[in-house]
């Protein structure tokens, strides 16, 4: 990319300081910044020891064999005593951990003396299933609060989880278990989805034909629907979990074991199994929940919306919020069900003071109107946080003034599967923040954009987002293919490509910018990038001002191959409800996007579509839409959260049956 690459089209000149009352109590202030860079790991040494180790580590960082890290290597903890029995051995048993809300109103409130329980209960069946330290448990099961004890009693025991979202196909499990080679299925009969049971276990029954390794299944009964049982293979959780001691002592394990691996969600293309482990993994992730959310156990109540099955549910549902002791929401359906207006009458319900959600969603409910957010009191929150990808400014807004009353602070995180927890964000006593940037490298934490040639960027220039230190939470490998995280994230910059240069730089895959004040702004995947006539220009500029005109609910762009032009812009829109297709509206969209950015980002095509392809964590999947805007079959689709929705597309474009 040249130097005016990811040009800086979109000026975005709004301020929001941090509330006083917020900045004067807050848990981390602008002093851990200075602390961070004067002695970058003294500062994680220090986070480090705000978790119960069995034996302290002396050392912080072995960095001899690069980019293979260790961290805290030398000491030895539990992962699951730190997120459960510490907490009631500190007194806090009678606390709440989990309220959970059922997609049909059902629910149910455990305590941490309570989940203490039922964690040793699940890992002493683990145990009389054969399953021991070392061995990988595969989980394939819906937002109820056993997801979480099945995470947590394979930790306890030093098994290695890898999570599969309940929503993916019987072939996308089968490979996942084969890829990590699991012992033993944890999965449910089914779960609440749109108002009504939906199936998981005939998608095991039919994976499993493919993986003869497998010696068990667990089975949660959930839904209580008719459900097929293989005599031998097929165990119901409560019957074996019922007849178990509460009593388990958890396992010192080394810092390093391995924790869990999860599959990425294959934007991108096909996913990578990302191998995390257990001391520098949980310092990340416990710290960053308690700087970045600003946590104070004792009042507040947490809602992370994401799903289990997706790196956000491990680090900020179970990992991270449970290490400090939270109490937090968990709810099992979908927003809409059985009115528009769920997630709030949630918040409402439980008092949510900290919501984290993703900007799919945050657009999905500005379609929907202000009017159902308004029907609520919402008056607890007082931290609201983003993820997944950039959050166009015009949705920012919108939540801040719609949800967050004008007053919250909005943390806009960026990290990935492979970062482990937050690495860019705001801290809301800190920042002064401004709409659609993640901003700066969280405290501990070296980010910064280079160019082309590898070289930083000068503020108000634009290249991709490289990580220039290794950091407690970073993926150890690929599982079963070092060769592949060497080419995947350390050969594209720094000594991993050119011997002569000492610095190894991790390659995000996104492109960014730095603001005149070094502030970094995430332009999303440097595979979304469009060449147009010599310039490149972001995908997410142009959604963002897509987004900016009140008759687009929700855009995808994507760079289309031009004989002309190299590439053309092509981009696929939502329009809000009370807007109608037509040739004069496309006409005003085109020109409005060009009055935004500039005549060269005017798109070349807008079509008019009721969906758009998107994986079960909401990120959109541009490589399909290109596929389309190029005339190509459709490529890989197994990790669409609906994947009739690309005939749907097919069938509203022109030509299109
Ligand atoms: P794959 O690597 O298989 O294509 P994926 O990258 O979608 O899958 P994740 O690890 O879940 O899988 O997503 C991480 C990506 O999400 C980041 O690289 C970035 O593109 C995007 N992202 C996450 N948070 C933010 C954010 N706050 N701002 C901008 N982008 C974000
Ligand atoms: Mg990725």
């Amino acid at each position: 990319m040249s130097n005016e690459s990811l040009a800086n089209l979109l000026k975005e000149e709004r301020r929001f300081a941090p509330p006083a009352e917020l900045a004067a109590g807050a848990n981390v202030t602008e002093a851990a910044y200075a602390q961070a860079s004067e002695d970058r790991l003294g500062f994680w040494a220090e986070q480090a020891r705000r978790l119960s180790w069995a034996v302290e580590p002396t050392e912080t960082l072995d960095w001899s064999n690069p980019p293979f890290a260790k961290w805290f290597a030398d000491g030895k903890l539990n992962v699951a005593y730190n997120c459960v029995d510490r907490h009631v051995e500190a007194g806090h048993g009678e606390r709440v951990a989990i309220h959970f809300e059922g997609e049909p109103g059902d629910g149910r409130s455990i305590t941490y003396a309570e989940l203490k329980d039922e964690v040793s209960k699940a890992a002493n069946a683990l145990l009389e299933l054969g399953v021991r330290k070392g061995d990988r448990v595969a989980v394939y099961l819906p937002m109820i609060p056993e997801a979480v004890v099945a995470m947590l009693a394979c930790a306890r025991i030093g098994a290695t989880h890898s999570v599969v979202f309940g929503g993916f196909s019987a072939d996308a499990v089968a490979s996942r278990i084969q890829d990590a080679d699991a012992k033993l299925v944890i999965t449910a009969d089914g779960g609440y989805r749109r108002g009504k049971p939906s199936a998981l276990k005939p998608a095991i029954d039919e994976a499993l034909a493919k993986c003869p390794e497998v010696e068990h299944v667990l089975v949660v009964r959930r839904t209580g629907q008719e459900t097929s049982f293989t005599e031998g293979r097929d165990v119901w959780w409560h019957e074996i979990t019922e007849r178990q001691s509460s009593e388990h002592t958890p396992e010192a394990l080394d810092a390093e074991h391995p924790l869990f691996i999860l599959y990425t969600s294959g934007t991108t293309g096909k996913p990578k199994g990302i191998l995390h482990t257990s001391g520098g993994y949980l310092t990340q992730a416990s710290y960053t929940h308690h700087a970045v959310f600003d946590l104070k156990p004792e009042t507040d109540v947490y809602w992370c919306t994401a799903d289990i099955g997706w790196v956000t549910g491990h680090s900020y549902i179970v990992y991270g919020p449970l290490s400090n002791g939270a109490t937090q929401v968990i709810y099992e359906g979908t927003p809409d069900t059985p009115h528009q207006g769920r997630f709030w009458e949630v918040v409402q319900k439980y008092g949510v003071t900290i919501l984290y959600t993703a900007p799919t969603a945050i657009r999905t409910f500005m379609k929907w109107g202000d009017d159902i957010p308004a029907k609520f009191d919402l008056s607890s929150l007082r931290v609201l946080g983003s993820v997944g990808e950039p959050i166009n400014p015009e949705a920012w807004v919108w939540y801040r003034e719609h949800i967050g009353a004008g007053r919250a602070p909005i943390v806009d995180t960026w990290w990935q599967t492979e970062t482990g927890a937050m690495m860019i964000s705001p801290l809301p006593g800190v920042t002064e923040t401004k709409p659609g940037s993640a901003q700066r490298p969280l405290p501990g934490i070296a980010a910064t954009v280079v160019d082309d040639n590898g070289v930083e960027v000068p503020n108000g220039s634009g290249g991709y987002l490289v990580l220039t230190e290794p950091w407690p939470s970073m993926l150890r490998t690929i599982w079963g293919d070092d060769q592949r995280y060497l080419d995947t994230y350390w050969s594209r910059f720094g000594h991993g490509y050119d011997e002569s240069d000492p610095a190894w730089r991790y390659f995000a895959g996104d492109g960014a910018k730095k603001d005149e004040d070094g502030d970094i702004w995430l332009l999303g995947r440097v595979d979304d990038v469009m060449l147009v006539s010599g310039h490149n220009i972001s995908t997410t500029e142009v959604e963002s001002a897509l987004v900016g005109h009140p008759a687009v609910a929700e855009s995808a762009v994507v760079g289309a191959t031009d004989a002309t032009t190299g590439q053309a812009i092509v981009a696929f829109v939502i329009l809000r409800g009370n807007a109608t297709d037509s040739e004069e509206l496309v006409a005003e969209l085109r020109n409005h996007v060009g009055k935004t950015l500039g005549p060269i980002a005017k798109p070349k095509q807008i079509k008019v579509v009721s969906e758009l392809p998107k994986t079960r964590s909401g990120k959109i999947m541009r490589r399909l839409l290109r596929d389309i805007a190029e005339g190509r079959e459709v490529g890989d689709t197994t990790t669409l959260a609906d994947s009739s929705v690309m005939n749907v597309i097919q069938s509203q474009l022109p030509g299109g049956s």
